[in-house]
Order: C-alpha cells, then sequence, then structure tokens
C-alpha cells in the first residue's frame, strides 16, 4: 500500500480498537498487516490467519470507516486470543462447507456477544480526536455510523436465535441441531440459520484461504502468541481488580487462561490413575476369593484383588525455584487422585528433594508437609532415595520445575513427571505432564 492517507487509516483504525478494549492493545499491535488488492467482497473482514497476519484489502480499507475497522480488528484479534482455530471441531472430523460455515457464525456469536458490550459501553467515552485521529491530509471519518451501531454483515447471538453468554462450542451445536431439523420438513422449526455473510478466515478455523501468505514469515509463533494471551488475560485481571468493567465473556476467558486448572489436573489425574492400574496390573486380578462387592449383587462372581495395592511415592523439587501455590496445587491434585484409587496414606510416601533428599514423609493432611529444600537442584538424589526403599514404590511421580540433571537410565519404576515450567526437561522414559501456569 503506498497511499499514506490508507496508512493513518490503519492506524487510526488500530488506535480506535484499543481504545475500544484497552485490555486488547498489547494483542491488536501484534497484528501485522499484510496488504492485498483484487480480492474485493471476499476480505471485508479483514481476516486474520493463525500466524497473526491480518490481510488488508486495500479498497475495503479506503470504503470502510476507521470505526469499522476498528471493529474487525477487534474482532479478529479475538478469534486469536480465543483459539478458535484450535478449537475447529473439523480439527477431529473433517466437516462440510455448511459446518464450517456454521463454525464461523458459531464463534462470531461468542465474540460479538461481548463486542456489542464493549461499544456500548466505552465508545461513548472516547473523544472524537482520540477515536479517530486525523493528521493534515486524511479527511475526517465522515462514514463514521451511529454511536450504537455495529457495521453490517456481524453474526450476534440474537441474529441466531440464541442467548448470550454461551461458548462458540454450544452455538455450533445448537446451529447443527437447528439444520437437522430444518432437513426434517414435518418438524415446525426456527427459520433457518443464515448463511455466513462474510468468512473470518484461517485465524476462525485453521483451514488454508487462497489470500493467506504463508511464504511470510508469522507475526507471532505460537509460542509469542501463548505469552500475548497471558498478558492479555493478566491485563484483563489487572482491569477487574480496579473494579474496571470488562465484558463478561473476557472475564471468563481470563479466567480459564491464568488458571487452567481443568485440562492440566484432568490430565494429570489420567495419568496418575493409568499409571495405578499399570502398577496394579502386574497384581492378579483372581476368582478365587469372592469380592465383597458380590453380595450386593448376587449371582454374579467379580474379581477381587489378589495383591496389595500399588505404593507410590512423590517426589517434590523444592529448590529454591519453584513457586509454593503451584507446588501445593500439584501435590493436592496428586493426593486426591490417590486418595480417589483407595490407596491408603501408609502406602503414599512424599520425598522432598534439591540438591539432597530429605527424609521420608508419610501424610495425613497436605498441610502437614515440611517443604525441606530451597538449594540448587538434582532430583536423582531424590530418586535414588525413593527407590532404596524395599521394596520399591510401584510408581513415582515427580513434580518438578525439570531444571534438574535425571537418572541416565530410566528406573525400574513407573515415572510421571508433572512439569511445572514449560522450559523445562523431562527425560523421555517418564509420562510427562505439564502443569500450566506454574510461573
Ligand atoms: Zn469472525
Amino acid at each position: 500500500m503506498t497511499d499514506p492517507d490508507l496508512w493513518q487509516k490503519w492506524s487510526a483504525a488500530r488506535v480506535r480498537a484499543a481504545h475500544q478494549a484497552p485490555y486488547l492493545a498489547a494483542a491488536l499491535l501484534s497484528l501485522h498487516p499484510v496488504m492485498v488488492t483484487g480480492t474485493r467482497g471476499e476480505l471485508r473482514r479483514f481476516p486474520a490467519d493463525t500466524g497473526w497476519r491480518v490481510y488488508v484489502e486495500v479498497e475495503e480499507l479506503a470504503r470502510q470507516s476507521v470505526r469499522e475497522v476498528a471493529f474487525w480488528l477487534v474482532h479478529q484479534v479475538t478469534h486469536l486470543l480465543r483459539e478458535h482455530a484450535r478449537r475447529y471441531p473439523g480439527g477431529v472430523v473433517e466437516l462440510l462447507p455448511e459446518e464450517q460455515q456454521a463454525w464461523n457464525l458459531a464463534t462470531d456469536a461468542e465474540i460479538n456477544d461481548d463486542l456489542t458490550a464493549d461499544i456500548s459501553d466505552l465508545t461513548s467515552d472516547i473523544p472524537p480526536e482520540t477515536a479517530a485521529p486525523t493528521r493534515p491530509g486524511l479527511p475526517p471519518d465522515t462514514t463514521t455510523p451511529a454511536r450504537h451501531d455495529l457495521p453490517p454483515d456481524v453474526t450476534t447471538p440474537a441474529l441466531l436465535g440464541l442467548p448470550d453468554g454461551w461458548t462458540a462450542e454450544q452455538y455450533w451445536q445448537a446451529l447443527r441441531e437447528a439444520a437437522h431439523r430444518h432437513e426434517q420438513p414435518e418438524h415446525d422449526h426456527p427459520p433457518h440459520p443464515p448463511t455466513a455473510p462474510g468468512d473470518c478466515g484461517s485465524g476462525c478455523d485453521g483451514l488454508p484461504r487462497a489470500w493467506n501468505r504463508d511464504d511470510l514469515p508469522p507475526a507471532l509463533s505460537p509460542t509469542a502468541a501463548r505469552l500475548t494471551a497471558l498478558d492479555t488475560a493478566r491485563r484483563i485481571r489487572e482491569r477487574l481488580n480496579a473494579q474496571d468493567d470488562v465484558p463478561a465473556g473476557w472475564r471468563r476467558w481470563a479466567g480459564q487462561v491464568l488458571e487452567p486448572t481443568v485440562s492440566w489436573r484432568r490430565h494429570l489425574s489420567a495419568r496418575v490413575r493409568h499409571g495405578l492400574a499399570q502398577a496394579a496390573g502386574r497384581a492378579d486380578y483372581t476368582y478365587r476369593r469372592p469380592s465383597r462387592r458380590a453380595a450386593a449383587l448376587p449371582g454374579v462372581v467379580l474379581p477381587s484383588l489378589h495383591r496389595p495395592l500399588p505404593s507410590v511415592t512423590v517426589l517434590i523439587d523444592t529448590s529454591g525455584s519453584i513457586t509454593e501455590t503451584m507446588l501445593a496445587q500439584a501435590l493436592a491434585e496428586v493426593t486426591g487422585v490417590l486418595r480417589a484409587m483407595g490407596i491408603a496414606r501408609r502406602l503414599l510416601t512424599v520425598i522432598t528433594c534439591d540438591a539432597r533428599a530429605y527424609r521420608p514423609q508419610t501424610l495425613t493432611r497436605i498441610s502437614d508437609l515440611r517443604l525441606d529444600g530451597g538449594g540448587g537442584t538434582d532430583l536423582r538424589a531424590g530418586f535414588a532415595a525413593a527407590l532404596s526403599t524395599r521394596p520399591p514404590p510401584d510408581l513415582i511421580i515427580a513434580i518438578t520445575d525439570g531444571r534438574t540433571p535425571w537418572p541416565h537410565r530410566p528406573p525400574r519404576t513407573r515415572v510421571i513427571v508433572a512439569l511445572l515450567d514449560p522450559a523445562g526437561q523431562a527425560p523421555e522414559w517418564a509420562q510427562t505432564v505439564h502443569v500450566e501456569g506454574a510461573s
């Protein structure tokens, strides 16, 4: 793009977008514009791709108001921050084109729900000169629509006949069900969902588009995008702490990003359960002695466990770099799973370890745990201590930032590593779970 007026319009739109949603300012600045010509119409939503490149059709930029462009920038950066491409249901099974469009509608409904809140809450506070800065040579933004107007071509939950506040997955499911009812003429059905009036690009579903410029380096790598999301979530948290208003969808999102308790917890639980099941698998399930549950099911002989339950040692890295909150959370999770599996306290040993291993503890309560340590890290000492018991434990769960030397050879005992630092290392022979939000 050579026209300086258009560059100014682009900058003005970005400034205005950052005023509309100040917590998105850093994310908006990360968007890299790629100027495109000759695809007018298709690109009227300024679509983005998963590399945070935003495709700016020059004629569209000239035609639309600063307010409209600002709206679309906030909209597209929201697709990226909320990882709609990763959440695309077609990642698991291939979808029909109309289902792909339904995902675009569903994600738009999730986004615009909050954007309309933003616009009605915030635009009234913006002085016009800040909202749309003009410079000599740039004509005033006369095309600005009325204050509470959204650009045309915007999907809201109301337009889909669905309530506010749902996730994209919920809207998508409802749209699919509505489409299915529509195929059955005997049913009275709500109006057929409108077809997607525009395309939000790969940023919405991760699928390639003709205009994508994958030859250009991405504006943000996946890691940088993750950091931008964390930063954005922290800004939202700060605003909430300062009693500033943030739309509900963004509040929820920030909570999920900063405390992703569900994902890693489930994952860790699954790993621990699996590890225990495999350890217990070495015990015989036998029909020789009837299970006590058999009494409740007359005529059915249930297998009973012939050998004792597996024993577990939790190895905790207590070197200086670890945050206690996260340690406590990871440990609470581990012990919760063990309790649910019926592992008696006497079968659970905790060993804290920095550069050396401390005395093994058998816990009654988590709060009784002594977090000895605080020095350098060498978990090999912890492994040696754990494996020195007779018999050795059936399962070792190591909670660590991974900044430690590991035993060169895999121990004979199964090992699960709960890794608190994404940059930390776990050995190949261990099952690893990344505990997010630890650092
Ligand atoms: Zn969209």
